[in-house]
């Protein structure tokens, strides 16, 4: 039996040894990133080690004078960088967000409009997820396999027959705007409540770089703050319509529909991402774009099928590769993983059996992070085709994808830029 000094002291190897397996991997996966240093400053603070409930100046706990301040800062930012009247940064992560907008905007047996699962719409949108639990019914859009978007006719065909009580957009295959402009005219007819989920695409938005939804007659935005805006592990709401009963439901969907106290020092290292976005967000915006522009031309010129060439590949951070002809989605993402190459398996709109897709999504934003450009992302092509297209032993392949990663290891559009993005405080000694 091992003592409780040795489990723990286990737990911090695991740990450790996690860590120094990302700093010698090349992080390809679409949803996350890695926080700014002053981020994790204030992350790491006993923030975490309090309660707030409630909003600033109407708390039902005591302690919360630095919290209120630290969170109308937050909502401040929130509201610049996103250019709206209205920020909740409370939730505590995209699921949390939009059950909190589900509670607000629609009741059980309500009819909402959205994106299928397999073409690229998230488990909260559906029915087994978050949508399920609230009873709202769905409505998939119909797709365009060809161009990975929604159709537009068809869109509006089924918005003006289903009659939703609430439209929502936005995926988590993420590769170009939703035609909100072209689809937009039918949401007065019908008079639902339209809703987008940004949760990949908020730092994007945030950048500038991504479409805004909130001047294309969307009325709430929900999102995860931690995938391509690189923040903490959490979310938020926004909305510009200045519509106080909408705003106070969604205040009442968060607390105290969907969460009590709401992770305080998330909310401090929000706010200090929100303050990176508005020094340097449009930068790593347009480099993050750029980078998933030149990682798919050159994983196509490496004889690999990455998703629409004929719109440029995307205008995310995100680019799909059909890898059907080399074994598969599973196949080629464990093969990646013994190079230290990290991305994940993805259905494709096409693939009939869901736990065989044929597909793999790749995302340019945390490489962006740490200092890569377009020359990074054709030796990072190199490496994948080394493993997935002439079939080299991964282990191969890994010294030189240890290599390359050695030289990107510090955190860039940020302040305190080129600190170590993988180092985090440690006692010394052993515990067994
Ligand atoms: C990731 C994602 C979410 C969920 O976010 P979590 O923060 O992981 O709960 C919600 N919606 C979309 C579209 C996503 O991609």
């Amino acid at each position: 039996m091992q003592s409780a000094k040795e489990l723990a002291q286990i737990v911090r190897e695991l740990t450790r040894g996690h860590n120094a397996w990302f700093r010698d991997s090349i992080p390809l996966i679409a949803s996350e990133n890695v926080m700014s240093p002053l981020a994790r400053e204030v992350m790491n603070s006993d923030l975490h080690n309090r309660y707030a409930e409630g909003l600033p100046g109407k708390r039902y706990y005591q302690g919360n004078i630095f919290v209120d301040q630290i969170e109308t800062l937050c909502e401040n930012l929130a509201k610049e960088v996103f250019r709206c009247k209205f920020a909740d940064v409370r939730s505590t992560s995209g699921t949390v967000s939009n059950l909190a907008v589900l509670m607000a905007v629609a009741k059980p047996r309500d009819k909402m409009t959205t994106v299928a699962l397999s073409d690229g719409g998230h488990i909260s949108h559906a029915k087994i997820g978050a949508t399920g639990l609230r009873g709202v019914r769905t409505y998939s859009y119909p797709f365009d396999e060809k161009n990975m978007n929604i159709d537009v006719q068809g869109a509006k065909r089924l918005i003006r027959e289903v009659k939703p009580k609430v439209a929502l957009f936005g995926q988590s295959v993420y590769l170009f705007p939703t035609p909100l402009d072209e689809i937009k005219e039918v949401f007065a007819e019908v008079n639902c409540t339209t809703w987008y989920d940004a949760a990949h695409v908020m730092g994007l938005i945030a950048g500038g770089r991504f479409q805004d939804p909130l001047r294309q007659g969307i009325d709430v935005v929900s999102g995860s703050t931690h995938k391509t805006l690189p923040g903490p592990q959490h979310g938020m709401i926004i909305s510009d319509l200045g519509k106080e009963s909408l705003e106070t439901s969604l205040r009442r969907g968060v607390f105290p529909g969907v969460t009590s106290n709401h992770h305080l020092h998330s909310v401090a290292a929000l706010a200090v991402t929100l303050a990176e976005a508005k020094e340097f967000g449009e930068a790593y915006a347009d480099q993050t774009v750029r980078n998933a522009k030149a990682l798919g031309e050159a994983l196509h010129e490496r004889d690999m099928d990455v998703l629409c060439e004929h719109l440029g590949f995307t205008e995310s951070h995100t680019i799909v590769v059909d890898v059907e002809r080399y074994h598969g989605g599973a196949k080629v993402a464990r093969a990646l993983e013994e190079a230290n190459i990290i991305l994940n398996k993805n259905l494709l709109p096409w693939d009939s059996d869901p736990v065989k897709p044929h597909g793999v999504r790749i995302g340019s934003q945390e490489l962006t992070r740490l200092g890569m450009k377009e020359a990074q992302m054709v030796e990072i092509a190199e490496l994948i085709a080394r493993v997935v297209v002439k079939e080299e032993p991964p282990a191969n392949v890994k010294p030189d994808v240890v290599a390359l990663k050695r030289q990107f290891t510090k955190l860039h559009y940020c302040f305190f830029e080129g600190e170590e993005a993988y180092d985090y405080p440690t006692y010394d000694g052993n515990l067994s």
